[in-house]
């Protein structure tokens, strides 16, 4: 059986759907931590078990005649909570007696970047690593389903997209995808004590989208080059939170640092085709 945590979010459900169908719908173990947000998400015929990242005991019940876990990372932003929440799964997985985890973490994880959960994702390999269970490491690039977020709502109207990533270049992925590249690598063989970067060719810069959300749009749009003190002032003008500021100019820090342009061709053989670029993406959202 494969478990996989984080079963109702976007990426667990985008595994999950990829999977069914290549194996019998019941040796997926779907682990939430709502069961009724479950029942209105999930395919039926699934093995669905409780599960709470901050709850030892409950992951420990999941992971039973578990031998695969999909190790899908928290979304909680803080390094400790993520830590603990991390080595609670990992723990679990090998108590449970499960021989392979796959670990979902970021492109170029590092205890030193600017971006949030980088250090927390380097930690986390580490303590894989050390758990002497097999390991698989998908390490995954920006989402193209967030290019929206970083666009902006007022982008198209003022024609002005600002940032503070600089010249910073990005590879980005669409996580449906990423999620029927899992399911691939999951069911094909030679993957384990493998570390994958899931980050497709070519890595655009913010000049890049703004020109290809011209093109798609026929709405003029130029780069704005800002600084991080520029976009928090603007963000706060607009009582965006401040552990979201902290987020972006953090993650635009290391997009400016060249952290998340690493292209491979691992995501494309994976997939078993061209994963979608920015520019069909972008015209599906701006497209006229
Ligand atoms: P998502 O939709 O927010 O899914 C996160 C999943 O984690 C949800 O299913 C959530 O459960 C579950 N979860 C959180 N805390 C939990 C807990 N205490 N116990 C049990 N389950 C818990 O995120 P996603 O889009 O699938 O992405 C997967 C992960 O990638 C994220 O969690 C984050 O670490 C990372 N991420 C990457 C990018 C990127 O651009 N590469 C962007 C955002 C996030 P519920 O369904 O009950 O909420």
């Amino acid at each position: 059986m494969i478990a996989i945590t984080g079963a109702t979010g976007h990426l667990g459900l985008a595994t999950i759907q990829a999977l069914v169908g290549k194996i019998a719908p019941a040796e997926i173990v779907a682990v939430v931590r709502d069961p009724q947000k479950a029942a209105s998400t999930l395919p039926q015929g699934l093995t669905v078990r409780t599960g709470d990242y901050n709850e030892p005991a409950t992951l420990l019940a999941a992971f039973q005649g578990v031998e695969t876990v999909v190790l899908i990372s928290t979304s909680e932003l803080e390094y400790d909570l993520r830590m603990r929440q991390h080595q609670n799964m990992i723990d679990a997985a090998k108590q449970a007696g499960a021989r392979h985890v796959v670990y979902t973490s970021v492109v170029n994880p590092s205890p030193d970047s600017p971006f949030g959960a980088s250090p927390s994702h380097f930690a986390t390999e580490e303590y894989l690593r050390a758990s002497g269970l097999a390991y698989t490491v998908l390490r995954n690039t920006l989402y193209l389903d967030i290019v929206p977020m970083l666009v902006g709502e007022g982008t198209l109207a003022s024609g002005k997209l600002y940032s503070s990533a600089g010249d910073g270049q990005v590879s980005y992925g669409l996580r449906a995808e990423m999620g029927e590249a899992l399911a691939n690598m999951l069911t094909s063989k030679g993957h384990e004590n493998q570390v994958y970067d899931i980050a497709p060719g070519p890595a655009y810069s913010f000049q890049d989208l703004a020109a290809t959300l011209s093109e798609v749009s026929g709405q003029p749009v130029e780069y704005v080059a800002a600084s991080g003190e520029d976009i928090a002032a603007s963000m706060r003008q607009h009582q965006v939170p401040e552990p979201f500021i902290n987020l972006l100019l953090g993650m635009n820090q290391a997009m400016k640092n060249g952290e998340f342009a690493t292209p491979s061709t691992t995501f494309e053989q994976l997939l078993g085709r061209k994963p979608t670029d920015l520019k069909t993406y972008l015209a599906s959202v701006y497209g006229k």
